[in-house]
């Protein structure tokens, strides 16, 4: 009694200066969404990068001294900043300051016209390269562009128009820097021909054929790669992402981390990056992760960067096949035990719900010898999930990372699956009932555009890019739920839901303010939001006005 009681009067001397301290930065007149308590507050106060305290302007301005930094936010929005867990953000950071992309353009002039751009800048047979991140709906014309428009844009570069990881366009100058002429030039590819058996300049193939056509064009110097980098995240401040959670990837190996770690070196990382270790050899998977990770144990790195165990491809035999065999249901095993054993984290790709059971055999046989639940597994896409499979993965403590592929793919699955099971996809409101832990995100780059905010409107409507409904009010969340997806519920899946995600005393101070009041404004305005100002632990990442002379470079 008597210890404790001296116990409470050392910590609460050592409290007082901290208390009598002034804050470094003040947010006042604000519409904050915590996310912590129901509705908003007006005020938060930051010291030493983290939330110290949230309130009514008069209480919080007590916590300003001569040197604290004030910022009024005229009745501007404040979110908790988002967080993408599952999105390919590196791969993209990469080739992010050399690719041109066609996010958000609504016609294939449009769309050329930003081919055209890069080409004025670019040397001449210098590659210009949209690597996805498009459909042929976004377009007013519903198709996709033809060799000629394109050459007719960049006459004097080889140009590559990757769709999806189903088909790439080169132009002749393309195809010729590549040595294609026929099919055997890409080898597992189809070179697509007109009624006149004319090539198009169109190539057809699976995700192996098309990455492996990828991996031939030249690569981005290292200083590219690393400017990229930079850019790249400044683009996600832009848009209030304070957080991705990268699976790794094709066209990705253990060099192509380095200008990311370089970056977060020099303390330029803008947004928190936490990755997981995707297969490497096809059938040395588990060799190579005990290798890998022997100098990198789970959690490994700090608040900016860190290590988040394996995933999404955790064996190759298991990434894409619906009918795995046992031998290669007990390889996954071996694997994912291991990483159980180990204490990891591992999320698995895993597009189809009909054959979702084989990869739930395993994770329930391994939880039988080891209780996963407190590792935080996670299955990612599974679009279509129905209630029985959600219910399984709860269970188990195994998260849903859940994105907006509906977007770009919406029309395509009608035809697929029809309109029944359209209507449903993906269920997030069973999902929510069923109390599964959801993460919101894109998959972007290569299948989706990056964008929160896009991502957050299709979640609340279910419209398609090209403005087809899909999903039924049934399985729409309200905003605030949505909101939670792409914030709290996200940090869950990295093992930081007690350290971001909402706006509460202790937190880091990861904000964006918005350019409107995404709680008010109409739905159908939502993707075109963007972040005024974001904070990443306290630190002004992205300004714009009329804030714009807070950013810190
Ligand atoms: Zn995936």
């Amino acid at each position: 009694m008597r210890l404790s009681f001296i116990l409470f009067a050392a910590l609460a001397a050592l409290a007082t200066p901290a208390a009598a301290q002034s804050a470094d930065t003040i947010l006042t007149n604000g519409k904050i969404v915590t996310l912590a308590a129901a509705g908003t507050v007006e005020a938060l106060a930051i010291t030493d990068g983290k939330i110290v305290a949230t309130g009514k302007t008069s209480e919080v301005e007590k916590l300003a001294g001569a040197a604290t930094r004030r910022i009024d936010l005229a009745g501007r929005t404040v979110i908790p900043g988002l967080i993408d867990s599952h999105m390919h953000a590196i791969r993209a950071a990469l080739f992010y300051a050399t690719e041109a992309n066609w996010i958000g353009t609504k016609s294939i002039p449009e769309a050329m016209e930003r081919i055209r751009q890069k080409a004025k800048t670019a040397k001449p047979g210098e590659w210009i390269i949209v690597a996805g991140g498009w459909t042929p709906p976004q377009f007013a014309e519903k198709r996709r562009p033809t060799q000629a428009e394109l050459t007719a844009a960049a006459p004097d570069n080889p140009v590559y128009i990757q769709l999806f990881y189903s088909a790439a366009l080169l132009t002749p100058k393309g195809l010729a820097a590549l040595n294609i002429a026929k099919d055997e030039d890409v080898p597992g590819g189809t070179l697509e021909r007109d009624a006149q058996g004319n090539a198009t300049g169109w190539i057809a193939g699976d995700i192996a054929t098309i990455s492996r056509l990828f991996d031939r064009l030249p690569l981005p110097t290292f200083a590219q790669s690393v400017e990229g980098t930079r850019q790249f995240f400044r683009e996600l401040n832009r848009l209030g992402l304070t957080g991705v959670s990268d699976p790794g990837g094709f066209n990705l190996n253990a060099a192509s981390y380095a200008p990311l770690f370089q970056v977060w070196r020099e303390h330029q990382l803008t947004v928190r990056v936490v990755y997981s270790l995707f297969a490497q050899r096809r059938g040395k998977e588990l060799e190579d992760i005990v290798d890998l990770t022997q100098m990198l144990p789970m959690g490994f790195g700090d608040d900016m960067l860190r290590f988040n165990g394996i995933g999404e491809n955790v064996t190759w035999a298991m990434y894409n096949n619906d009918n795995p065999t046992q031998a290669q249901k007990q390889q996954y095993y071996e694997v994912a035990r291991w990483a159980a054993a180990r204490g990891m984290t591992l999320t698995q790709h895993w597009p189809n719900d009909k054959s979702v059971h084989h990869l739930l055999d395993v994770f329930e046989r391994v939880n039988k010898e080891i209780p996963i639940a407190k590792l935080r597994w996670s299955i990612a896409h599974l679009n279509d999930a129905t209630q029985p499979n959600l219910a399984r993965m709860k269970a188990l403590g195994v998260g849903w990372l859940m994105q907006n592929a509906m977007y770009f793919q919406g029309e395509a699955f009608l035809k697929e699956r029809g309109n029944e099971i359209m209507r449903l996809t993906p269920p997030i409101r069973t999902a929510l009932n069923i109390g599964v832990m959801i993460g919101g995100g894109t998959d972007a780059h290569r299948v989706m555009s990056y964008n929160p905010f896009v991502s957050l409107q299709w979640m609340l409507d279910g419209k398609t890019v090209g403005g087809m409904a899909t999903r039924d009010a049934d399985e729409t969340p309200s905003r605030e739920e949505a909101l939670r997806l792409y914030t709290q519920g996200s940090a869950w899946f990295t093992h930081d839901d007690g350290r971001r995600g909402t706006l509460a005393r202790g937190r880091l101070a990861d904000l964006a303010v918005l350019s409107a009041d995404y709680m008010t404004m109409p739905v159908g305005e939502i993707g075109a939001l963007t972040s005024v100002l974001t904070m990443v632990g306290g630190r002004a990442v992205y300004a714009a006005a009329p804030y714009a002379a807070l950013e810190e470079k």
